[in-house]
């Protein structure tokens, strides 16, 4: 058997260890304050003993101070499983806390407590990230368990406050970057049913709101007064000019453009014979990584201010929510490569380097200029009742860790 065979069939023979590992896993609650929890310190002290217990001793703490919990910080663990060259590493990076359940007349069975019904195992955070953080663990597992001294360091990365907003967590953890630029670093935190999306690249995130302001009047003296509907109506229109000024076509995302689209409108007066003395509507814009957000709200204010000086109404756009993209990892970087190998090696499926909507946690590493790609196959059913992993895709993601670890 080759080595490679080897660290698969290990892999398999631990279906009932990890029932086990998400079993306890799940038991203990590790939400954040802001959730109404007291932190991730009880699931990190378990993972540290965990890990001790299966041979790897190497656990360096990063902790952020955080009064609002009992211990008074947030863990961040990075374990280290020697490989031959030290100079490259393989990180994996999970999350170890979860959201709340909500409403628990919706689950069929108790959040905490998993059930295993054939290759389903449900409980709130078994997907979110325990299947991230079972398959990074169960990948390192096999190396020792099987007596192979992987090529590379191999780092398990395991970062507190994910889910509220990642500043203890992994923006801890970017104070001081751990990578190195050669690094492979994969975020097991987010895919499709198929196991095709690998996540490489992902789109600013733009909302305005647009308030136009003009004079009130009788709808039948439509000269006493300046119509902010119909100016606003204008602007609206005219704003489509955003897909021409910032026209890049990139065939990771779907659709492959930015977007820039009208959306929600709020109601100006009550009865139908008042001409609107003001008119407020909002406008998503998906935006392209490699535009700036700065350029794209100066160019919606220069076609408004001009649309609404045309049609006697004045008129100023507030943002209301922004997040600017990091640079995308490229579709050829060595992680994507060795990954998209390594997923249809054990999945069989042809894999996609694709961009997606914004907001991942992988923007904080990439924004330092690392290259990062999120990846694993589930059904996302997370944050929702009734949460579950499939077995089988969790020991095959750890297989895919394992064939990305033995080729780096
Ligand atoms: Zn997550």
């Amino acid at each position: 058997m080759t080595e490679l065979k080897k660290l698969f069939s290990r892999i398999d023979s631990y279906r009932e260890e990890l029932i086990d590992l998400e079993t306890s896993l799940t038991a203990i609650i590790a939400m954040s304050p802001k959730s109404g929890g007291d932190g991730e310190q009880k699931k990190a002290e378990f993972i540290k003993e965990y890990l001790k217990k299966h041979g790897i001793g190497d656990i360096k703490e990063v902790n952020s101070k955080d009064p609002t919990v009992s211990c008074g910080y947030r863990p961040n663990l990075i374990a280290t499983i020697p490989g031959k060259d030290h100079s490259k590493a393989v990180w994996l990076m999970a999350h170890m806390d979860v959201v709340p359940p909500g409403d628990l007349a919706k689950w069929d069975s108790d959040p905490w407590k998993v059930c295993v019904d054939g290759d389903k195992i449900y409980g709130r955070g078994v997907e979110d990230d325990q299947q991230g953080l079972s398959a990074s663990v169960l990948a390192a597992r096999a190396f020792i368990d099987e007596g192979i001294v992987p090529p590379v360091d191999i780092k398990l990365l395991m970062v507190a406050d994910e889910e509220t907003g990642n500043e203890l967590g992994i923006g801890e953890i970017m104070k001081n970057p751990p990578f190195g630029k050669d690094d492979y670093i994969v975020v097991p935190d987010g895919g499709t049913a198929d196991g095709t999306q690998v996540e490489v690249a992902e789109m600013s995130i733009l909302w305005l709101k647009v308030i136009t302001r003009g004079v009130q009047c009788h709808a039948s003296m439509p000269h006493k007064g300046a119509n902010a509907f119909k100016g606003g109506a204008r602007i609206a229109v005219a704003l489509d000019e955003l897909y021409k000024i910032f026209p890049a076509q990139n065939s990771l995302f779907d659709p492959p453009h930015s977007t820039f689209e009208p959306t929600k409108k709020e109601a100006n007066v009550p009865n139908v014979n008042t001409i609107p003395g003001e008119d407020v509507f909002y406008v998503d814009c998906r935006v392209m990584p490699e535009y700036k957000l700065d350029d794209v709200i100066a160019r919606a204010n220069e076609i408004a201010q001009k649309v609404a000086k045309e049609s006697g109404v004045s008129c100023e756009i507030e943002v209301v929510q922004r997040s600017d993209a990091a640079p995308p990892t490229p579709a050829d970087a060595p992680v994507v490569k060795g990954i998209c190998k390594a997923i249809s090696d054990v999945y069989g499926v042809k894999p996609i380097a694709q961009g997606i909507g914004g907001g991942t946690v992988a923007a904080h590493i990439r924004k330092e200029g690392f290259n990062a790609v999120v990846w694993c196959k589930q059904d996302e059913t997370m944050h929702g009742p009734n949460e579950y992993a499939i077995l089988s895709n969790i020991l095959g993601d750890a297989k895919v860790f394992a064939h990305l670890i033995f080729n780096a």
